[in-house]
């Protein structure tokens, strides 16, 4: 069964966040800033249905950096799951193979599962790997992410957010712009 999504896109002008529009938020440089537009989800599963929270912000970035702002970084657990998805496959091959007695190099046969956990790890891992960020790029990924999101239980009012940054000079000046709600404890700011 598809878990069902119910999307919200709440206003996010009314929050009154501010972010800084003199440099690219993932490089960080001044010179050929565009607008673009960051969005921010968050997906809490309940059993089978889920509800999807949908951030819209504007912020600028370079040319370069501008395909960044929508790629969605994997996390952790999306990570091992996938390594672990890559090595299962591989793993369902090679033991089909040697329960079905397939002529196959003797070597594979008595280490089947290191090289099943080898054959699937390492394509996963090299694909991960390849994600990596063009210097001066801070991130192959949104270099702006949700890192935590409080709402009220009655209305769905957003009464905390904590937001990520991978450029130091991002987030220092996003701090100093929203000082009064960070102060006032809606608004969060951390190094993504
Ligand atoms: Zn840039």
């Amino acid at each position: 069964m598809h878990p069902i999504h119910i999307q919200q896109a709440p206003d996010t002008s009314e929050l009154g966040v501010r972010f800084p529009h003199t440099r690219c938020v993932n490089c960080g440089t001044h010179q050929g800033l565009a607008e673009g537009v960051l969005e921010l989800r968050q997906t809490t599963y309940l059993l089978v249905a889920g509800t999807e929270l949908l951030l819209r912000f504007p912020v600028v970035s370079c040319e370069r950096c501008e395909a960044t702002l929508a790629r969605r970084a994997l996390s952790l657990p999306q990570r091992l799951f996938l390594g672990a998805l890559s090595i299962a496959t591989v793993l369902t091959f090679v033991f089909l193979a040697v329960s079905l007695d397939l002529d196959m190099p003797a070597w594979l046969k008595s280490n089947w599962f290191a090289a099943s956990v080898i054959g699937g790890g390492v394509p996963a891992w090299l694909w991960l790997e390849r994600h990596r960020p063009e210097h001066p790029q801070t991130s192959y990924y949104q270099p702006i992410r949700l890192k935590r999101l409080k709402r009220s239980f009655f209305g769905g009012r957003i009464e905390r957010m904590v937001l990520g940054f991978t450029h130091a000079d991002v987030l220092r000046e996003f701090t100093a712009l929203n000082r009064p709600l960070i102060d006032a404890g809606v608004l969060g700011a951390e190094r993504a």
